[in-house]
């Protein structure tokens, strides 16, 4: 072994053809004539529908597929994915129109998240969904909700275990966190879910995101479904949905590598298993947003400007941290590490130069790339940045300077 720094993992799901990147069938100064502007972002069809494929091949057939929409609304791509999967998981109202309009049946659709105000309660209600309780607050508004509709409201309980999922790049679940019920307080609301007369269906659990280990997501999964098997013993009904949440990660920064799904799967086939003589009746659920579309999106840029300042190379580029604040640090990293990055028309050149990467932001913090080696890039040259499918338009602050919003295209 030698002291070389890790690397990225390589970006393979796209090809390149005459040193060009190809999306969607399409190479990529071809795709920029098309979509008529730079920045964007760009998803692809294929690659969506093959991930999906892949993992369905890899997880038990009795696992139902859900998709966690808030990684990517994007309306066309949520219609794409709703094809695809068995149900999404919603976390606000305007989520909630996304997909009754993309057409997935309200028996499909569950709404999570702490803080569901009453007026979202009641629409989740009226539209018939599955409403993930998340506070004792909320079984008492959803009881009155649902006299006043004369629909009583579909509930699974949110679980806050007593673990937390060991290596996930944000942790969701155990010790003190707003979202769910402490598992020992569960058996009360339980008790309150039966007397006010909701619909009690199961269980949910979401104890982290974005982990790159399979062995701790295996183990998080099996002790989820231990404790949902202990608590379903003060059920009011029997269980219909087990809801594991899932976390699956994806590689963003040098040294990391794709998540293996073996260990993922074998565990979920022995818990399916379980659970079909154990609760009859369930549906095992996982949900999925990053794992489902972060690989197959990208976000395109121009090099507009190229300069150098006390020694160090800077490519300043159209698109910035207000449309890509994951890939400048900022969205829940605590040590700036660079996305893959690359010069989409020149996939074959010689890798010449050491550049900092930069968007055309007033503020030392637009860092898209930070000393990363590519290619010699030109203004007019399009810096492309991997990785980009989930958590990109709608998790960054597009208002931030004021640049126009950016514009994103299905393929
Ligand atoms: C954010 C979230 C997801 C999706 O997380 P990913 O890491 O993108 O897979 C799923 N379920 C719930 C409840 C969430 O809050």
């Amino acid at each position: 072994m030698n002291s070389i720094a890790p690397l990225h993992a390589p970006m393979k799901q796209f090809p390149v053809a005459s040193g060009e990147l190809v999306v969607g069938g399409i190479p990529l100064k071809q795709l920029v004539a098309r979509v008529g502007c730079t920045p964007f972002y760009v998803y692809d069809r294929a690659l969506l529908t093959r991930r999906i494929e892949e993992l369905r091949a890899a997880l038990p057939t009795r696992l139902k597929l859900h998709y966690a929409i808030k990684a990517n609304p994007m309306p066309a791509l949520v219609a794409h994915m709703t094809q695809r999967v068995d149900g999404v998981d919603v976390a606000s109202s305007g989520e909630l129109k996304i997909a009754l309009d993309a057409g997935v049946p309200a028996h499909d659709i569950s709404f999570a998240g702490p803080g569901k105000t009453d007026a979202e309660l009641a629409q989740a209600v009226a539209s018939g969904v599955l409403i993930v309780l998340e506070s004792f607050r909320e079984a008492a508004a959803l009881a009155t909700i649902s006299k006043t509709l004369n629909l009583p409201a579909r509930v699974v309980v949110r679980i806050n275990p007593n673990f937390e999922l060991k290596s996930a790049g944000m942790k969701m679940g155990g010790g003190p966190k707003p979202f769910g019920v402490d598992a020992e307080r569960v058996p009360d609301l339980l008790k309150i879910i039966g007397e006010t007369g909701l619909a009690f269906e199961g269980f949910h659990l979401f104890v982290g995101s974005q982990n790159l280990r399979a062995g701790a997501i295996a183990e998080a999964l099996r002790k989820s479904y231990t404790l949902v098997s202990e608590l379903a013993a003060s059920a009011p009904g029997p269980v219909k949905v087990i809801n594991l949440g899932g976390g699956f990660g994806i590689p963003y920064f040098p040294g990391e590598q794709s998540l293996d799904l073996v260990p993922i799967g074998s565990t979920l086939t022995s818990i399916a298993e379980e659970a079909a003589k154990s609760f009859p009746q369930a549906e095992i659920v996982i949900e999925l947003g990053r794992y489902l579309v972060g690989e197959a999106g990208l976000y395109v840029s121009r090099i507009v400007d190229r300069k150098v300042s006390n020694g160090e190379l800077f490519l300043v580029i159209d698109g910035g941290m207000h449309q890509h604040l994951a890939a400048s640090g900022n969205f829940g990293q605590v040590l700036r590490k660079n996305f893959p990055v690359a010069i989409g028309s020149r996939m074959h050149a010689i890798k010449a130069e050491s550049v900092w990467i930069v968007g055309p932001l007033c503020t030392p913090l637009d860092v898209l790339a930070e000393r990363t080696v590519l290619p010699r890039g030109e203004p007019g040259d399009l810096v492309v940045i991997f990785q980009s499918g989930a958590y990109g338009a709608t998790a960054s602050p597009q208002a931030f300077l004021g640049h126009p919003p950016v514009v994103e295209v299905l393929v």
